[in-house]
């Protein structure tokens, strides 16, 4: 009886919303090349072989409210909603594979402080950094979100900086995740 209801419930949340366009596709393939690429291997494994992508919201999401502007996670039914911020507001792809790398998280079963904290702490991995990126808008919603999200600027010497030492980037470096 539970899978039926699993069934059906997957079922009218696909139904009730639109499937992502090519030319999308594309540019989530492309993101999510980057963390492949950054060794990211169980989330790729879900991004690219166990999620259903849809571009519009389901009854359900549209009933509730949107975690974000660029995407959100219906777990566990592996179904991940992308908005048009998620295509307009990324400066380049790895700003878009830094949103899919938490939406990944959740695919994984992981709640919302743990998602922040990871792809903060992990954002170093594909080259999303401070330096390269502090002052993009997807840059600076992601750090407000995880600054009230998480524990990680809660350090005693100073309130608006994340306590978290910088990492330096190599390109190319494949880490072990
Ligand atoms: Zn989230």
């Amino acid at each position: 009886m539970t899978w039926l209801i699993v069934f059906v419930w997957s079922r009218s949340l696909i139904f009730t919303s639109e499937p992502l366009e090519m030319h999308k596709r594309w540019q989530v393939n492309d993101a999510t090349g980057l963390l492949e690429h950054a060794g990211f291997s169980r989330e790729v494994f879900v991004l690219r072989h166990l999620t259903n992508y849809r571009g519009t919201d389901s009854w359900w999401n549209a009933y509730q409210a949107h975690e974000n502007a660029y995407a959100s996670t219906n777990f566990p039914l592996e179904i991940v909603t992308l908005y048009p911020g998620f295509f307009e507001d990324p400066v380049d792809d790895t700003e878009r594979a830094a949103i899919l790398l938490h939406e990944g998280h959740h695919l994984l079963g992981r709640n919302e402080a743990d998602a922040l904290e990871r792809t903060w702490l992990e954002k170093a991995r594909i080259g999303w950094t401070r330096d390269r990126y502090g002052e993009t808008k997807v840059f600076d919603a992601t750090e407000e979100t995880t600054f009230n999200g998480t524990t990680l600027f809660q350090c005693k010497e100073n309130h608006h900086w994340d306590c978290v030492p910088p990492v330096v980037y190599h390109p190319g470096e494949t880490l072990k995740h």
